[in-house]
């Protein structure tokens, strides 16, 4: 690595929810800095107006908040190279574009929006490039005096790149190595558009100049933009500064046909985004990770594996692991296949991984949300260090760690009925009774006691424990049920196993 300080940046433009392969670019973004000290930078690229979406950039900032991968530098942060939104450079850009065209690299182009759609619709595959630009109005194409004309009457015109004929331009991707493009098959790109705003084209190239970015990672969609964005850095005399390009691999569908898409998280019933992401505009509610309960510890790790591995066997990894054992290297040019039982699966791995006290408030937010009332924050966490292991998304501690806090409203009488006789109401009193002569309430002794008593009355346990435990709990679920008991309390034991006996009886 050259000795040139690490910069990285994230540089999302604002238009809707963060897809997961958004999320991806700043994880390896992320990781990248940190592993090398560097800084990472959030940058909005908000130049298309006609994109901009309210509420974008926010969510994109409470993004990062949630999985906790802080931009050192960002429109909220500020930083040195401020400002980072490209709506408030809009200034700076087009001296870059006049030098451009004093150069003979690029030029003003005077078409009006008619007369392009005109030409897409008469000629097939119509490009703005070296093949028609003769023929179109533009400073190439017109005398100098009628371009100079048009420029004083400030006619609305574009400048856009002169592609040159019959090139060849390469780079060195970090993850595909030496990628070439003809420049024969790339049009004239805009790059500085009628109301004054660059494209993206312009910009990109500008601001990582200017912000002194060392390397850019992004998803591999971007690809065919690299050519423009080689010629441009070149023909601005800046190429010895220009970023190390890496092109992060798609992420695809299940069956790895294709981009995984926001419409394949619809159809096949799982999330895209990381967030719910609610389009004012359309009234259409995108759901995300997070709501769905994901832990961002869980949603981080899986979407480092998307694509990477640190070449053993080994999946589970923490953040301050990943920015260790992170490498480009050992990124696929592949594209990775999207599996949401897997997703799931670290989930699952995560929630039994962390601390009872990290997760306490999301539970406490779950059940209050159910209407159970938790007064008791230390029995809250005895109840969560019982049931983790059962979640796999944060709902689900709703079913796995209501009863502890509310006596079942259901059972489930099929479990129990056909079997229910005299002898086990009877065996339910008595236990009862001989439960309330225990001076301590510990799981092993109520369960020695349970047992004796069971083995006194000549009844196998097992046709006893389940109807014990549907009357704790409501259902066949749960830790093993004289912890659940030992945890439930004296009191709260004896008015279930009465409740319970008097449903059993009933129905
Ligand atoms: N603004 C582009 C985007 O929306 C950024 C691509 C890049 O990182 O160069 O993803």
């Amino acid at each position: 690595m050259s000795d040139k300080k690490v910069r990285v940046r994230f540089a999302p433009s604002p238009t809707g929810g963060l897809h997961l392969g958004g999320v991806r670019t700043v994880l390896f973004n992320y990781l990248f800095a940190k592993k090398h000290h560097g800084d990472f930078i959030l940058r909005i690229e908000d130049t298309d107006q006609s994109r901009y979406v309210e509420g974008a950039e926010a969510y994109i900032l409470d993004c990062l908040a949630w999985c906790g991968l802080m931009p050192d530098e960002s429109p909220v942060a500020g930083g040195a190279y401020a400002p980072y939104r490209q709506s408030e450079r809009k200034a700076i850009y087009r001296e870059y574009a006049e030098k451009l065209v004093r150069q003979g690299h690029a030029y003003y182009a005077f078409d009006t929006t008619e007369e392009l759609e005109q030409n897409r619709r008469e000629i097939p595959n119509f490009q703005y490039g070296q093949v028609y630009r003769d023929g179109l109005r533009n400073s190439l194409s017109l005398t100098e005096h009628e371009v100079n004309e048009l420029l004083d009457a400030n006619t609305p015109h574009v400048i856009r790149i002169k592609m040159p004929a019959d090139e060849r331009v390469s780079f060195n991707d970090l993850i595909r190595g030496q990628v070439s493009f003809e420049t024969n098959q790339v049009d004239d790109k805009v790059l500085l558009k009628a109301d004054g705003m660059p494209t993206y084209h312009l910009a990109v190239v500008v601001d990582d100049y200017l912000m002194k970015i060392s390397h850019a990672f992004r998803g591999e969609e971007w690809l065919p933009s690299a050519p423009v964005h080689l010629l441009l850095w070149d023909y601005l005399g800046w190429k010895a500064d220009m970023p190390k390009w890496a092109h992060l691999p798609l992420i695809l569908k299940p069956d790895g046909h294709g981009k995984l898409s926001k419409r394949d998280g619809a159809r096949l019933g799982f999330p895209v985004y990381a967030m719910n992401w609610f389009d004012a505009k359309t009234g259409e509610l995108t759901p995300g990770f997070r709501e769905l309960g994901f832990l961002p510890e869980a949603f981080l790790n899986l979407l480092a594996t998307l694509g990477w591995n640190d070449g053993s066997d080994q999946e589970i990894f923490s953040l301050d692991e990943l920015v260790q054992k992170f490498s480009l290297d050992r990124v696929s040019k592949a594209g990775a296949k999207f599996d949401f039982e897997k997703a799931k699966w670290f989930n699952a791995e995560w929630i039994r991984k962390v601390k009872a006290e990290s997760l306490k408030p999301k539970v406490k937010a779950i059940l209050e949300d159910k209407g159970i009332v938790v007064a008791d924050d230390a029995y809250l966490l005895k109840v969560i260090e019982q049931v983790k292991d059962r979640c796999v998304l944060l709902p689900d501690f709703y079913q796995q760690a209501g009863y502890f806090f509310e006596a079942p409203k259901e059972y489930d009488i099929n479990a129990v009925k056909p079997r229910w006789t005299d002898a086990k109401t009877e065996f339910f009193n008595l236990l009862i009774t001989k439960l309330s002569t225990l001076e301590t309430w510990e799981p092993a002794e109520l369960e020695t006691t349970f047992k004796a008593l069971a083995e006194e009355k000549a009844i196998k346990p097992g046709e006893v424990l389940l109807p014990f435990r549907i009357m704790l709990v409501g259902g066949k679920f749960g830790p093993h049920v004289f912890d659940i008991a030992g945890l439930l309390g004296k009191a709260e034991t004896f008015k279930r196993i009465e409740l319970g006996v008097g449903v059993f009886n009933e129905v």
